[in-house]
């Protein structure tokens, strides 16, 4: 098997799943209670906020444990809205992950505004733009850090300055970036950030929201006291530990685990270059791209017919496109970034992490260039092509 989908999700590492296993068997306690087999229960997610906390350069008070990215992202949006007393208008992008935008959505039927700020060829958002949206009732602005099909990696640091001059919070999902990139919320400028273990070889199911202190923002659940009132439900505890050593593990080999990954990319993208015509990369050219990520538009085919004969020889990859009552629904990121409707439909997302080498991309190729032929064959918009129709 051939996995090259790992933004979508990682396999859980060996280390995390040991770190793991004691907090679903002897140590079964509930973290709240207060007898001393508990207590140790208590700790050890202290350990991992600890640890998650100094990855990211935060206050281990501000970390809170959701079930992932998307309750981050809704915890983010509704818990600031709800506690804002400068109004309802929200600025986001139009290249926003679902659990954004759809929150999105929800909230422009509770009657809030929203501004979908658009982006240039490459994935990004021009500051000017940002700072040209704001009014006095915005409360909220979230773009991502890096975008989960293309990988382009925003100029948060940038944009965040203009926020802050106008005090409104702004809030950036990591949930890609985190575990492969750099993550400094300090520098990013940011009051919220959410997380996402499974991206980063952690378990599913358990993510984070960094609120920075002084932060306005009420709750999603009512219930217990958990995560200091903010965050009720008993605790993962399991997920929780397996997330600090997942994190731990990855910004520990961050040094070398970046620049090995972003070879491999390089290299995908050289050989497809080269190798397969008419063959468009999806995203930016430059640096500021996920080490992980290769996007290509094949022209004349469907990226969902290319997924499915790359599936059929043992390998895992993705398109953006959404099937919707029976019909491709073109990718919203791909079609944001400019691309027809031929070109987004013809994308193929390959994503590497830390189990892949360079000996996959010779697998991938000797798949991949006989696949997009076959599929050219049989396709009329390249037979209209060869015959000069278009
Ligand atoms: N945000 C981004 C950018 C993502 O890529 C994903 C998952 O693909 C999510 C949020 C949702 O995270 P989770 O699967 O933990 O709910």
């Amino acid at each position: 098997m051939l996995y090259l989908d790992n933004a979508a999700t990682t396999p859980l590492r060996t280390q995390v799943l040991e770190s793991m296993l004691p907090y679903l068997t002897e140590n079964f306690y509930n973290p709240s209670s207060v007898y001393t087999p508990a207590r140790k229960i208590r700790a050890a997610i202290d350990d991992s906020r600890q640890n998650i906390a100094s990855v990211i350069n935060a206050a281990p008070d501000e970390i809170f444990f959701t079930s992932g990215g998307t309750e981050s992202d809704n915890w983010a949006i509704k818990g600031t809205l709800e506690a804002s007393k400068r109004g309802r208008h929200i600025i986001t992008t139009e290249t926003e992950h679902h659990g954004i935008l759809y929150v999105c959505k929800h909230m422009e039927k509770q009657g809030c505004e929203v501004t979908y700020l658009p982006v240039d060829g490459e994935g990004f958002v021009k500051p000017s733009d940002l700072e040209a949206t704001i009014r006095p009732e915005t409360s909220l602005v979230s773009i991502m850090l890096a975008n989960n099909e293309v990988g382009t990696i925003q100029p948060i640091a940038a944009l965040s300055e203009i926020t802050n001059r106008h005090g409104i919070p702004f809030h950036t999902d990591a949930v890609q970036a985190a575990g492969h990139i750099p993550i400094d919320v300090e520098k990013l400028g940011v009051q919220m950030l959410s997380l996402s273990a499974h991206k980063f070889g952690g378990p599913k199911g358990i993510g984070a929201l960094y609120v920075k202190k002084d932060t306005p923002i009420f709750s999603l659940f009512q219930g217990g006291a958990q995560e200091r009132n903010r965050r009720a439900g008993t605790e993962n505890a399991a997920g929780i530990v397996g997330m600090g050593t997942a994190l731990s593990l990855s910004a520990k080999e961050l040094p070398c685990e970046l620049p090995r990954v972003s070879a491999l990319r390089d290299t995908l993208i050289r050989e497809i270059s080269e190798k397969i015509p008419h063959s468009i990369l999806n995203g930016t050219t430059g640096e500021n791209r996920l080490p992980g990520n290769v996007n290509f538009s094949f022209r004349f085919i469907e990226g969902e017919s290319l997924l499915l004969h790359l599936d059929m020889q043992g390998c895992c990859a993705s398109t953006g496109s959404a099937c919707s009552s029976g019909a491709l629904e073109p990718s919203h990121v791909l079609m944001a970034l400019g691309l027809g409707h031929e070109l987004a439909n013809g994308a193929l997302r390959f994503s590497f992490g830390t189990e892949n080498t360079s000996a996959d991309i010779k697998k991938l190729m000797e798949i991949l260039c006989p696949a997009v032929d076959k599929l050219r064959i049989l396709s009329p918009l390249y037979d209209d092509f060869i015959k000069g129709v278009n």
